[in-house]
């Protein structure tokens, strides 16, 4: 099975990329794994994608596709693989079905995990933090028994600056743009599978399972 996950930051996505790997045995290949293990190898690509890195720069899609490709054809990919942060845009995901022809393979599904703005609002912006012990509270799955008060020493709680309401918003909206496209992409060629992010964990993953479930 060939699949690609894909979700906004908060959907969940990295809980369910972990579930879908353990069940199924086949690798979760993310983009900074890829990275770190190709410049570790010393890898042509690797050691290319290396010298932009350290120079602060992106890292352009040519290198990053040569290194995708690097990783897809080792024998552990061969039963299968999950994708997670790639592709990013159209023109990856052209070069993704490059690939996958190049290999007599195509991607199988395009999970989509599926959650409301507003409450990818309340998950990102929820962490507090005891100014005195450090403790960490989340205000929808752990919150403290009372408000803004730590349980462990009582000092007050606060609230990082990356996790403001603002800068979240931010995030979110970049991140919403940029994924349009690609999501609109995989509808065009079928393979977009969109899966409810709002439920339990579990029946998240149930839903996930069952859609696989059919494939080999
Ligand atoms: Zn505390």
């Amino acid at each position: 099975m060939n699949l690609v996950l894909m979700g906004l930051p908060g959907a969940g996505k990295g809980t369910q990329a972990e579930k879908i790997v353990e069940k199924y045995n086949i690798p979760h290949i993310s983009t900074g794994d890829m990275f770190r293990a190709a410049i570790k190898d010393g890898t042509e690509l690797g050691l290319k994608a290396k010298s932009f890195m350290d120079q602060g720069a992106l890292v352009p899609d040519e290198v990053t596709i040569g290194i995708v490709r690097e990783r897809l054809s080792k024998p552990d990919c061969e039963k299968g693989f999950l994708l997670d942060g790639f592709p990013r845009t159209v023109a990856q995901a052209e070069a993704l079905e490059g690939i996958m022809t190049e290999f007599g393979k195509s991607i199988d599904y395009v999970i989509n995990v599926e959650v409301d703005k507003e409450i990818l609002m309340a998950r990102l912006t929820g962490r507090r933090i005891c100014k005195e012990c450090g403790a960490t509270y989340h205000l929808v799955f752990n919150p403290p028994a009372a408000e803004d008060k730590c349980d462990r020493c009582g000092g007050d709680l606060y609230q990082r600056a990356d996790d403001n309401e603002e800068t979240v918003q931010n995030r979110l909206d970049v991140n919403l743009k940029q994924t349009q496209p690609l999501l609109d992409f995989y509808q065009q060629k079928g393979y977009l599978r969109n899966v409810n992010g709002q439920q339990e964990i579990q029946e998240v993953f149930q839903d996930i399972d069952e859609l696989l479930k059919g494939l080999n």
